[in-house]
């Protein structure tokens, strides 16, 4: 490839950047080969972003079509967050909760108390999605260990799901392109189909099956297990995998029947993606263990909560010698600037009457996207509030994907770009997580932009 001759400061600049990052940084989930060849392609360097739009090196500006890896809240840049963030860093950026309080740590822990499902009082930061899964993971072995259930040390989790990518949060993942390799270093889970009506052969019952399946695993081992998770009505990375309504309801109360606690991973769907508040929402369900994160502050900074209810919490409770106390941490546990940018985000999405204004906008997404039902090569279109999965597929009707080595759905993202959108696939799913705050006239955009994207690619006969 031939790169024009740098001309300004800033072609130089630019030129500079990228080749630095070659040369230095090795980026998550990216095959680095292709990445390497990729030079400065339009949308690779993000420089700065507004509102709703990333910019790139040559100021080319993007909708931000995947809320910057579905995290982003109330777009780039908002005057409330950057304040409160100038505004602690003018008291201090970082002190320990090991041994000691900070104020935003506490303010927030209070607003996540108050606004999550009821019966979760109980906050534990760290500073990931895949942390604060470790997080539940060790409590809930943990809780059963000091109410004298020992036994109790086993976990289902769903096929497709993912919790993240640390060894734990590995053990109760079944995405098979990202975990199988690591299996001879993860504990053993004992897995149970996803009730995706599309991908599970029940289809519309698939949400009824798993549950059988679930009961039909208890009735021989039940005093085995310790917990369940789930990523609730939605399964995010597995593929936009919506549930049957019913499913987690269900699930809620198979667990408590059989004495097992409910972990409910909502890094990805927390904070108003699903059209509510929380996906758990929905269905009118209290998990016994919460898991936060990507939109927690926002989508600014690195912060993640576990939340447990007040029974699993005093479990931990006990004098030092009986070896009740938690042992974990990480050092950045409670960050107060990220703290701080939580709280100034919860508080943003009451004020501005974010939750208000979803309804209308999963309608609109839903009402643009059945444009492309039709369409030969898109097998299903999945979606739960704001997050939207369009599946495309090589044969439909026999739901025959794509050669995977022909990478459509990468392909069709980066046609996307030409149209001024960004977003990432998984797999041949591309992926539509707009901010929850994006106003209808970008939306829109984004919309028409991602149809015609796909119309045009197939037209073309490029796939
Ligand atoms: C992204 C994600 C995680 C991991 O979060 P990180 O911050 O990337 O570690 C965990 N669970 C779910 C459901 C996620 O979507």
């Amino acid at each position: 490839m031939t790169a024009m001759p740098p001309e300004t400061p800033q072609d130089r600049w630019t030129a500079r950047l990228v080749e630095l990052d070659n040369t230095h940084v090795w980026h998550p989930f990216t095959p680095m080969r292709q990445w390497l060849e990729g030079g400065d392609e339009p949308g690779r360097l993000i420089v700065a972003g507004e509102g709703f739009e990333l910019i790139d090196q040559a100021g080319r500006r993007y909708i931000d079509g995947f809320s910057s890896l579905w995290c982003n809240l109330h777009g780039h840049r908002v005057p409330q967050i950057d304040q409160a963030i100038c505004s602690q860093l003018e008291k201090i950026a970082h002190s320990t909760l090991l041994g000691h309080a900070c104020p935003p740590s506490i303010e927030l822990a209070e607003r996540l108390a108050r606004i999550a499902p009821a019966g979760l009082t109980k906050v534990f930061y760290s500073d990931s999605g895949a942390s604060a899964v470790e997080v539940a993971t060790k409590s809930a072995f943990q809780y059963f260990r000091n109410i004298g259930q020992a036994g109790r040390q086993r976990f289902i989790a769903l096929r497709e799901g993912y919790h993240g990518d640390t060894l734990g949060a590995m053990s109760l993942g079944g995405i098979d392109t990202f975990h199988t390799l690591f299996r001879p270093l993860l504990f053993e889970t004992t897995f149970v189909d996803s009730p995706n009506a599309y991908h599970h052969p029940a289809g519309e019952q698939a949400g009824r099956a798993v549950l059988d399946q679930i009961a039909a695993i208890l009735e021989r081992a039940g005093d085995s297990y310790c917990a369940v998770i789930t990523e609730p009505m939605i399964q995010a990375a597995g593929g936009m995998l919506t549930h049957r309504s019913g499913f987690l309801r269900g699930l809620r109360e198979l667990t408590e029947r059989q004495g097992l606690l409910l972990i409910a991973d909502e890094v990805a769907t927390g904070f108003c993606r699903t059209g509510r508040l929380f996906a758990c929402n929905h269905e009118d369900v209290s998990p016994d263990i919460l898991c936060l994160g990507k939109g927690l502050t926002g989508g600014y900074l690195p912060v993640a909560a576990t939340l447990t209810s007040r029974k699993v919490f005093d479990a931990f409770r006990g004098a030092v010698t009986e070896g009740k106390t938690f042992y974990h941490g990480h050092t950045y546990t409670g960050n107060a600037l990220g703290c701080a940018a939580g709280v100034a985000s919860i508080d943003l999405i009451f004020s501005s009457g974010l939750l208000d204004g979803l309804a209308e906008k999963a309608r609109l997404m839903g009402d643009r996207l059945a444009e492309l039902r039709d369409h030969r090569h898109v097998a299903d279109i999945r979606q739960c509030g704001l997050m939207v999965g369009i599946e495309l597929a090589d044969d439909r009707k026999r739901r025959r994907g794509f050669d995977p080595a022909m990478q459509v759905g990468a392909a069709v993202c980066r046609a996307a770009r030409k149209r001024g959108i960004l977003t990432r696939p998984l797999g041949d799913v591309v992926v539509l997580m707009p901010a929850p705050a994006m106003d209808m006239e970008t939306l829109e955009r984004l919309l028409r932009g991602i149809i015609e994207t796909i119309q045009e690619h197939f037209a073309a006969g490029t796939v």
